[in-house]
Order: structure tokens, then C-alpha cells, then sequence
């Protein structure tokens, strides 16, 4: 494994924001025997978990995961599962602690639910004061983090760019309309605000960033790392094929003990989008996908393809096509039928058992 960035420090689980109450449920799930792990990134059914003893690279494995049901089956960034450590920093994942907090988003189109980030304690909503501030947007983020159970404060970014009169007009607003709001203002290019910031954040306590593309999210948790890790933080995971794929990390451990997560489902679906209406883009998909000419229409050379003709006459912009078809697809691979979730434990636990055989004979030697 690479050693690039200060996520492959040796933490301790405390460090990783384990308590209580994840101790309490790995015993209740009767998952006594088995060691607890976060979940730090995923990536198509691979993930890496990190524990007292380093980065491993994760599978899923077993026969029940500790949720029966959907998209809830399987991990994501935040989770804390337990985990068989296996040869060559690899892991057999055998089942999900209860989560304390669950960060999704629901599509308004029939489309699962997207689980954006399990266990956070706060999240940061970031906005700039250029381009395209707006209240609505903040309430949709503070709505989204209210159902997750989950603290929300607002970050207004940039202040550099504004005068210290309309920055007050903003703040003044966002009270009026969202009574208990907690605001921080800050800059990244003047570090004004960061320190207030940086005491918002708690150690052991985990925190995400949430906000559109462009609002500063990267920039202000690289300096709260004290470091630019984020674009560093590339790295490759091996699959169970043998195959290189990459995949980023998604969680970062900050100096003064706090735990971050940089909003990894939303980049993707492009929530900017979303705040101005990409609900209503994507029922509209949906209904004209019912209008193809074939019920298994894939929408891309198919002929009698409604959507395709309505992309052709700019009815529906192509980029939000691609980010609905992006979705959609994500929701399918975490709707993969039984069968083939089999076929898949079936492989891993080929993998698992030569692995034990050889770990075995090297005992042995
Ligand atoms: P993200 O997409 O939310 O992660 O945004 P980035 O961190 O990539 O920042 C987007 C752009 O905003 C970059 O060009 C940054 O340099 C710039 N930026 C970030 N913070 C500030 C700030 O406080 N003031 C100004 N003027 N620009 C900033
Ligand atoms: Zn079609």
C-alpha cells in the first residue's frame, strides 16, 4: 500500500470515533469474536477499513449482513463493520455495526435511497458568497441532514470576496429564516474564520462537507489537515479478479483529533443540480423512459428511444441525462439480485479459504 498521506498513520479506535455505543452493538449482534473497522472509502462493492492495526482492503463476505434489506445491506463511508484480517492488508467484511446517524438522499424519481455517509456527528453545509448563493439551497442540505439526525452548520466561504456589510446582510438572513442556524464565515484565502472552525470540530467526533461543486470544500479541508491531501489521495485497490481499479478516499483524520468526510455520494449526482430542481428532471426521465419503444429501452442507440429524441431536441439536457442514467445505475448494482450477491460471496470465500490454507503453511514452516 502506498504511503502517501497521513491516513495510513496507525490510529487507535477511539481515534476512529468508536464508543459506546459501536461496542455495545457488536456484542448485542453477537459479533463478539470479530474486530471492528471503519469503513474509509468504497468504491463499487471494494472498500477500505481502517482499524488499530492499518488500512485493509475489504470485502463483503458471509452469509447475512446485519441489515436484511436494499441499499442499507451494504456498508459505506462512516460505517463501522467488523472484519477477519486476511494476508496482505486484505479483510473479509462479515457484517455492519448499527449506525448511529445515516446521511441520504432520496431521488424524486423511483430511484433508492443513496446513503452519502453513515455515522457523522455534524456536517458542515458549505456555501460561497459568489455565484450562486442561496437560501433554499441551505434549507434543502439542513432538511437532509435533520432527517439523518444530524447537526448542521452553516459555513459561508469566500468571505474575502464580499464586504463585511453584506456578509451581515447574509447572516442576518440565513437567522431570520432558520432560527437556531450556527454560521461560520470564513476564507480560505485570508484563514479568517478557520480557527473558529477548527473549535467547532471535536476530537473522535466525525464531520462532513456538504455543498455544491466549486463552494471551497477541498480547500477548507486541506487546511484543516494542515496539508494538501485531498488530490493526494489516490489509490489502488485490488479486486478480487486481480484487476487495478482506483478508487479515492473519503475520510481524513484531522491533527486535532476530528474525523472528516468529504461528501462522497453527492459529488457525483451533482448536487448542485439537484438544489434547482434535478428532482424534476429526473421524473420527467423517467416518464419518457415509460414512452420508448421498448420496455428494456437501455437509451443510447435503441431505436424508438424517447429520451434519446428528447435529448436530440434539447427538451432534456444531456449532462443531466448522464448524471440520471450515473444514478440509476448505482441504485441497480446496490439492487443486485440474490443470485448474483451469491455468485459473489461464493468467489470471495474461494479467495478466503486459500488465503487461510496459505496462511496455514506459513505457520507451519
Ligand atoms: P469544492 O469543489 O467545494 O471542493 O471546491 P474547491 O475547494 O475545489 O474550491 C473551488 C475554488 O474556490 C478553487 O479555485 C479555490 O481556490 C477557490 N476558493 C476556495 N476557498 C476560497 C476562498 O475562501 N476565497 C476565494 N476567493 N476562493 C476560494
Ligand atoms: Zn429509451
Amino acid at each position: 500500500m502506498e504511503q502517501n498521506n497521513q491516513n495510513n498513520q496507525i490510529i487507535g479506535l477511539e481515534g476512529l470515533g468508536y464508543d459506546e455505543f459501536f461496542e455495545k452493538g457488536r456484542v448485542k449482534a453477537g459479533f463478539g469474536g470479530f474486530g471492528a473497522a471503519r469503513v474509509v472509502s468504497e468504491q463499487k462493492g471494494s472498500y477500505i477499513v481502517k482499524n488499530q492495526n492499518g488500512e485493509f482492503f475489504a470485502k463483503i463476505t458471509g452469509k447475512r449482513m446485519f441489515f436484511a434489506q436494499g441499499r442499507a445491506d451494504y456498508p459505506a463511508v462512516g460505517d463501522w463493520v467488523v472484519i477477519d484480517e486476511l494476508p496482505e492488508n486484505q479483510a473479509a467484511i462479515h457484517g455492519i455495526l448499527p449506525r448511529k446517524t445515516v446521511l441520504e438522499r432520496r431521488s424524486g424519481a423511483k430511484i433508492d435511497v443513496q446513503i452519502i455517509a453513515t455515522n457523522v456527528d455534524a456536517a458542515f453545509v458549505v456555501q460561497a458568497l459568489d455565484g450562486d448563493y442561496s437560501l433554499n439551497r441551505f434549507e434543502r442540505y439542513f432538511s437532509l441532514c435533520a432527517a439523518g439526525g444530524i447537526d448542521a452548520i452553516a459555513v459561508l466561504n469566500k468571505t474575502d470576496l464580499v464586504s463585511k456589510e453584506e456578509l451581515a446582510v447574509k447572516a442576518e438572513e440565513i437567522k431570520k429564516r432558520f432560527v437556531d442556524a450556527e454560521i461560520i464565515a470564513v476564507s480560505t484565502i485570508t484563514d479568517s474564520g478557520l480557527d473558529e472552525l477548527k473549535a467547532r470540530i471535536e476530537k473522535g467526533k466525525t464531520y462532513c462537507f456538504l455543498g455544491s461543486s466549486g463552494v471551497g470544500k477541498s480547500t477548507i479541508i486541506n487546511k484543516l489537515l494542515e496539508k494538501e491531501a485531498i488530490k493526494t489521495g489516490r489509490i489502488d485497490i485490488r479486486t478480487e479478479r486481480g484487476r487495478h481499479t482506483t478508487t479515492i478516499r473519503h475520510m481524513y483524520f484531522l491533527p486535532g483529533g476530528g474525523i472528516v468526510i468529504d461528501n462522497p455520494g453527492m459529488r457525483e449526482v451533482g448536487m448542485a443540480e439537484a438544489a434547482s430542481g434535478v428532482e424534476n428532471v429526473f421524473d420527467k426521465i423517467a416518464a419518457l423512459a415509460k414512452e420508448c419503444k421498448f420496455g428494456d429501452c437501455r437509451h443510447e442507440n435503441d431505436p424508438g428511444c424517447a429520451v434519446r429524441a428528447a435529448i436530440q431536441s434539447g427538451e432534456v439536457d444531456a449532462a443531466q441525462f448522464e448524471n440520471y442514467q450515473n444514478l440509476k445505475k448505482e441504485a441497480e448494482f446496490f439492487e443486485m439480485d440474490k443470485a448474483q450477491r451469491r455468485e459473489k460471496d461464493r468467489d470471495f470465500g474461494k479467495f478466503i479459504k486459500t488465503a487461510k490454507k496459505q496462511l496455514r503453511k506459513l505457520d507451519g514452516l
